[in-house]
């Protein structure tokens, strides 16, 4: 393994600056905020603007109703005091000082040009006044549209024919002469238009272009994002470029708020739901939701967030990347090219003192035993696991290496889930436009759950096998995936080819 040792004391010495920081503000009695990383909104960063920002050191990184909590690393600056009261009153807002270091503050300064990279992105527009949901209703249309408007506005057409087909995702797929374009609807792909390679150059630019990717980076995978204004509301667009054998694979995928969802607007059962609150009303524990890519594990996460944002806890998320934003819940991006990865970043958030943490996904050991730890030590730790059933969990933490005596004692809860689509309410399945001809209209959740009792701790601590947790489950009269999917069979909400597809 390779040691770059720049790195090394780089980090040294900003965990010293990070430290030195706090003790000053606890010297102080002001409120310490890390802030490298920290994934600000340029709605709120945009409150102060620049020019003060930068003349007096001090930046807007969270809004909570009307108070606004603002950090800089000058506290004792004489004018500061003056300014933040002209601010308060012209904004209307309450000022909540914190006390940040020199490298928070120009991390903070850094995002700045997003804010103007953001009122450049709101020329991707969707114009309001034409309102294209009023034209366009099938895939037919928004194919037609599609290959008949001009190539300036192919972008703004594409995103909109998208939305409106519910689709969260968009593939641009070069092929030797032609692009491919796709859309996620439903976890399905669906071919909707091939265009010239003459076409796709310029829009392939302007993608990336709008999402702060390098175009001259032709050899690398990259991630950027960008906001565009869909009918007059902002929608977040995650950008994901490829480089393959005829160019570029592109894929958008689209942060659309209708996917976030309440609790009670998913599909648990019962008991699954009662099973769920029972676990996050603990203190402490770890909650898992378990599944496949694409099984809706993360929107079942902000669910529960959700449910748990309130003033008095503290709520942290590590996540890879943050995909919706919260009030009130502050949101960690990892960056693991800089080293700044699920353990280190769940190390970081730890010692900020949270009552509930979100972890994106336990992935490896040391990430399951830091997690495992906290959920042991006043913490409620929420996250995912790529395993195929809530018994499944068990045996991979124990694969994984997490030792058995703490497994024990911190897991709260498993659920396992999946998403199959509905049977279209339309045509009862037998295909109209609405469908797109598939039979099958948006997606139902089926899951199962999994409550460690003294069996399974017994199970845990003689490291049993997968087969000897999935057997308990079954004893202990555990419904199963497919139990809860052909119960929405019977009730004719989808149909037994779609569960056992996704359950076998
Ligand atoms: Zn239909």
């Amino acid at each position: 393994m390779q040691h770059d040792l720049r790195k090394i004391v780089k980090n040294f010495d900003r965990a010293q600056e990070e430290d030195q920081t706090a003790q000053f503000a606890a010297e102080h009695q002001l409120p310490y905020v890390n802030l490298v990383n920290y994934p600000f909104v340029g709605d709120v960063l945009g409150l102060i603007p620049e020019e003060t920002a930068n003349k007096f050191s001090i930046v807007a990184f969270m809004k909570i109703g009307q108070s606004l909590r603002v950090a800089t690393s000058n506290p004792f600056n004489p004018e500061l005091a003056t300014t933040m009261n002209e601010l308060g009153i012209k904004l209307d807002m309450k000022f909540e000082p914190f006390v940040c270091s020199p490298s928070s503050m120009d991390y903070a300064l850094s995002r700045y040009p997003m804010i103007v990279q953001k009122a450049k992105d709101n020329s991707i527009n969707t114009k309001p006044g034409e309102s294209i949901e009023n034209e366009l209703k099938s895939l037919k249309d928004v194919q037609q549209a599609i290959s008949t408007v001009s190539t300036t506005e192919l972008l703004e057409t594409i995103i909109g024919g998208a939305t409106i087909l519910d689709a969260s995702d968009i593939h641009f797929e070069p092929m030797q002469d032609k692009v491919h374009v796709r859309f996620r609807v439903d976890g399905k792909l669906l071919p909707i238009f091939e265009l010239p390679e003459k076409t796709y150059k310029p829009l392939s630019s302007r993608i990336m272009t709008s999402s702060k990717i390098k175009l001259d980076l032709k050899t690398v995978a990259q991630d950027g994002r960008m906001t565009v204004e869909v009918n007059g509301n902002p929608l977040d667009i995650r950008v994901n470029v490829l480089p393959s054998a005829y160019g570029q694979t592109i894929v958008l995928r689209l942060l659309n708020y209708k996917n976030f969802l309440t609790l009670d607007q998913l599909d648990f059962n019962d008991n699954a739901k009662a099973a769920m609150l029972e676990a996050v009303a603990k203190p402490e524990g770890l909650v898992l939701f378990t599944g496949p890519t694409g099984s809706g594990k993360t929107t079942s996460l902000y669910a529960v967030l959700q449910i748990l944002n309130s003033n008095d806890r503290k709520i942290i998320t590590i996540e890879d990347p943050v995909e919706y934003r919260i009030d009130g819940i502050e949101q960690i991006q990892i960056n693991a090219a800089d080293g700044f990865d699920f353990p280190q970043a769940l190390r970081a958030v730890l010692r900020q003192d949270p009552n509930v943490i979100m972890v994106g996904e336990i992935r490896d050991k040391e990430t399951a035993e830091i997690a495992v730890n906290a959920a042991l030590t006043g913490h409620l730790v929420l996250s995912t696991l790529h395993t195929n059933s809530a018994a499944a969990a068990f045996a991979r933490l124990l694969q994984m290496g997490v030792p058995k005596y703490l497994m024990a004692d911190a897991i709260a809860l498993v659920v396992a889930q999946r998403l199959v689509r509905k049977v279209c309410e339309v045509c009862r399945g037998s295909g109209c436009e609405t469908c797109n001809m598939t039979g099958f209209k948006g997606r139902i959740l089926i899951s199962e759950y999994l409550k460690p009792d003294s069996e399974i701790i017994e199970l845990i601590k003689r490291e049993a096998s997968l087969s000897e947790f999935q057997k308990h489950f079954a004893e202990a009269g555990g419904r199963s995936l497919l139990q809860d999917g052909l119960d929405k069979v019977a009730q004719g909400i989808t149909t037994e080819e779609e569960v056992r597809s996704v359950t076998a």
